[in-house]
């Protein structure tokens, strides 16, 4: 299986238990990919049944799962948090990066009640529920790390819904409350904000041209497109020790666009 390509010493994830929200697709299944390489046992939680259970044979099926979650549904999160429990003993890393983009580049006279609420509720209700659930069980083990996929749209306007440029701000926010909440309980909370990366949510945007060229949309580091691999690379980052004094953090993987 994939967890055992890297040797022990170079596992930086090794007996750790991680549960990943939208790990079926994009950059939860990169990072599925990354952190059971690096010898951690995955909880791949999504709606997508088919893609999350054949990414689980992919991966090592004994060290992965696949586990049905509705993020905007309390009682499913809760079961996805509690199915890594009784499956591996416990949870260490709550990756909560399920999110969609909603409508784009609507007026706001346009854009309507329903939009903006499911996208409130996948990319900041989730989150929260994720936080409470992932908190429930490391409150008591008195360790664990939170992760939740932002965008730059948590710091940044204009580039897509108003409900995700809204929820993105949010999810730091909520990232804030709970790092200073829970630090005394040894459990660091941190997001990380992509900048646009190729995937099945970004799939119009990297549409090729009528030669069949994909187009670059590198933002100011020029020549090379960011993949859900760098994404993943992050999460790796602050769910490792290598990140033990990180908390509170918004890590963005923009190659400088929101410091221009
Ligand atoms: P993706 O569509 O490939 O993956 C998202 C996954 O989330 C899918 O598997 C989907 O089934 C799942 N999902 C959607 N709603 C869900 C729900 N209610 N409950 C459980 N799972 C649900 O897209 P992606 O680009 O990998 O997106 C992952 C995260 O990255 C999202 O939070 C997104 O906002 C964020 N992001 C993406 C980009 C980008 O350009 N792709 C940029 C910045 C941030």
């Amino acid at each position: 299986g994939s967890s055992s390509l890297l040797p022990p010493e170079a596992r930086r994830l090794e007996g750790k238990v991680a549960l990943i929200t939208g790990g079926a697709s994009g950059i939860g299944a990169s990072t599925a990919r990354l952190f059971s390489k690096n010898g951690a046992k995955v909880v791949i939680a999504d709606l997508q049944d088919e893609m999350g259970h054949s990414l689980c044979k992919e991966l090592n099926p004994e060290c992965t799962t696949f586990v049905h979650c509705d993020v905007t549904k309390e009682t499913d999160v809760e079961n996805a948090v509690n199915c890594a429990v009784s499956t591996y003993g416990k949870l260490d890393i709550m990756f909560n990066n399920a999110g969609i983009i909603g409508v784009k580049k609507t007026s706001i006279l346009d854009n309507t009640q329903d939009d903006f609420e499911q996208v409130i509720k996948v990319n900041l209700l989730g989150p929260f529920l994720g936080t409470k659930h992932a908190a429930r069980v490391m409150i008591p083990a008195r360790k664990g790390c939170i992760i939740n996929t932002a965008s730059i749209c948590s710091v940044i306007g204009g580039a897509l819904s108003h409900g995700y440029t809204s929820a993105k701000h949010g999810v730091h926010g909520l990232v804030k409350n709970t790092a200073v909440e829970l630090g005394k309980y040894g459990i660091r909370v941190n997001c990380v904000s992509p900048y646009v990366v190729p995937t099945p949510a970004a799939a119009d945007i990297f549409e090729p041209d009528a030669n069949g060229v994909p187009p670059t949309i590198y933002s100011n580091l020029k020549g090379k497109n960011v993949t859900p691999e760098d994404i993943a690379d992050a999460a790796l980052f602050l769910a490792s020790d290598d990140s033990k004094y990180v908390s509170g953090h918004n890590l963005l993987v923009d190659g400088g666009y929101t410091a221009l």
